[in-house]
């Protein structure tokens, strides 16, 4: 007898075909049988008539690992329909962490994980511990953190020791479960390494069968250099690269999307292996130290805050802002389109604008930043809203262009319901098959679930994941293709989306009538098990 059967859907299986009408069967957790009425018993039998049945999505870009060990059931994704994140993304994982070094990444990665607790730990203990969730896995090790653990926070090329180092670390967290290497050249410390420094790391990765995922140096003014710079890593090397986010920040880069997609189908067309996920928003969410130029941040926190306290380091970054525009966002219309998602030691002003806040306080706006960055002690969050629409709808059109939240996994309540976080946390593929397939009719349903199921398993070179087939893990979504929709907004976030009904992870009913069970079938994802070309 079946563990569970599916029956009455329309199949949608994530190869882009059309949808047809056919039962799915589970059981051992795999999908066993597909067919048209089928007859085969089942001990539970889910009714899926007027619905679509797909493979369950893949997140192929988040920060959940700053949230699952809060949050193991992963609501806000889950509800969604996701049923695999990758995480580790932009260069920042929560290992290795060194002896003696475990108080320095937390303060580095306060303002993106600022409730996770950490501690010394090797990237082995830290796989071996990561906690049963309701999703499944892929982890990352992030440049940035294995930057902090060589060379700290200090702006110059590594020593050959430190470069040696760097390897070793990589390769012990390849071996212990990480996918592969992540990094974030926008920001400091990782953007103090040359291109040299990431093709040596590749190497590294070559050997073991990894994969390398950037956020790009420049995401603004000067995106397609970064771009490049990172098709450059894949073409030397022939290691997989997934360039994160793609998008054009900054008013002058506005309109330039159809040229950026090309310069990655073109790599594409020569066998170049790169791709590319967005999420389909206009509004960006980083740390604000962030936007302020690089040399803020050399040092360390501390002497971050010690600057920022400055009138000569001040009157540097105005005189630079003024030139280039936000660092990694280009040029806004005002501080107004800066909005606070979370700042943990003035969490009153969490939804409030910087240009809001620079009017009450009757200051300079440059002024304000720095004063708040210096009272939030470098933690802040901000949401950015720096993409036109057009670039947006653009990029999410391309039935190549993958899915990825760069949001973490929440719930309403408890510890990671604070603040104002992204709405994309809990609405990027909700709004993917509501409003962008739905109402703005940027792509078919089938061409959207391709996206981010077949689509995202052929990046990340899953072997039987991501898609409806018989022999499959059976990671399954149904939703109701009229009702699927987020409901999260800046300014009410913590809301889940609406629309989808069961979700099935590993063969185990994790949502079933729009109500989470409580179950943790997810698992961490073994290259060397799961992928085609370990
Ligand atoms: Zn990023």
């Amino acid at each position: 007898m079946d563990d569970l059967a599916i029956r009455g859907g329309h199949l949608i299986d994530g190869t882009g075909a059309p949808a047809r009408d056919a039962d799915v069967s589970v059981a051992g957790g795999r999908i066993v049988a597909i067919e048209p009425r089928s007859a085969r018993p089942a001990r539970r039998v889910i009714d899926a008539r007027g619905l679509v049945v797909a493979p369950g999505f893949i997140d192929i870009h988040t920060h959940s690992d700053f949230t699952l060990p809060l949050n193991p059931r992963a609501e806000s994704k889950i509800r969604q329909g996701v049923t695999l994140e990758v995480v580790g993304n932009c260069g920042f994982s929560a290992a290795p962490a060194l002896p003696g070094r475990a108080a320095l990444l937390r303060e580095y990665l306060a303002s993106s994980a600022p409730w996770l607790p950490f501690g010394e730990t090797s990237y082995a203990k830290y796989v071996a511990d990561f906690p049963a969730t309701s999703v499944n896995v892929i982890l990352q090790v992030g440049h940035h953190t294995l930057r902090l653990m060589t060379a700290g926070m200090d702006n110059r090329p590594l020593t050959a020791d430190e470069q040696t180092a760097m390897e070793r670390l990589l390769a012990e967290a390849l071996q212990a479960g990480a996918w592969g290497l992540s990094s974030g050249l926008f920001t400091a410390p990782g953007g103090y390494a040359d291109a040299a420094e990431i093709h040596t790391l590749a190497r590294v990765l070559r050997r073991h069968g990894a994969a390398y995922a950037s956020h790009v140096r420049d995401e603004a003014n000067h995106v397609d250099a970064a771009v490049a710079e990172a098709i450059a890593v894949a073409e030397a090397t022939g290691v997989h690269v997934q360039i994160a986010h793609l998008k054009l920040s900054g008013v002058d880069n506005w309109g330039g999307a159809a040229r950026l997609l090309e310069a990655i189908a073109a790599a594409r067309r020569r066998g170049v292996p790169v791709d590319c996920d967005a999420y389909p928003y206009d509004t960006a969410t980083n740390p604000l130290r962030n936007l302020l130029p690089r040399f803020v941040m050399e040092g360390g926190i501390a002497a971050m805050l010690e600057r920022l306290g400055r009138a000569d380091a001040r009157a540097r970054i105005r005189a630079e802002l003024a030139r280039d525009g936000l660092t990694n966002f280009g040029r806004i219309p005002s501080w107004d389109v800066v909005r606070i998602a979370v700042a943990p030691h003035l969490p009153q002003e969490a939804g409030h604008t910087l240009g809001e806040i620079a009017r009450r306080r009757a200051v300079d706006p440059l002024d304000a930043v720095c004063d708040f960055i210096v009272a939030d002690r470098g933690e802040t969050r901000v949401l950015i809203t720096s993409m036109s629409d057009k670039d947006v709808h653009e990029i999410t059109r391309a039935p190549w262009v993958l899915v990825g939240s760069d949001g973490n996994a929440l719930a309403t309540a408890g510890v990671t319901g604070q603040g104002k976080p992204h709405p994309r946390y809990y609405g990027t593929h909700a709004r993917l098959l509501g409003s962008c397939v739905r109402e703005l009719g940027l792509l078919t349903l089938e061409a959207a679930i391709h996206k981010t199921t077949v689509g995202a398993a052929a990046a990340l070179g899953l072997r039987d994941r991501g898609v409806l087939r018989e022999g499959a893990w059976a990671d399954v979504t149904v939703f109701d293709p009229a009702r699927i929709a987020e409901r999260a907004t800046y300014d009410d976030p913590h809301q889940y989306a609406v629309g989808v009904s069961t979700v099935v992870v590993n063969g185990e009913v994790v949502v079933d009538g729009g109500d989470h069970t409580g179950a943790l079938p997810g698992r961490v994802l073994r290259r060397q098990a799961e992928r085609v070309f370990a």
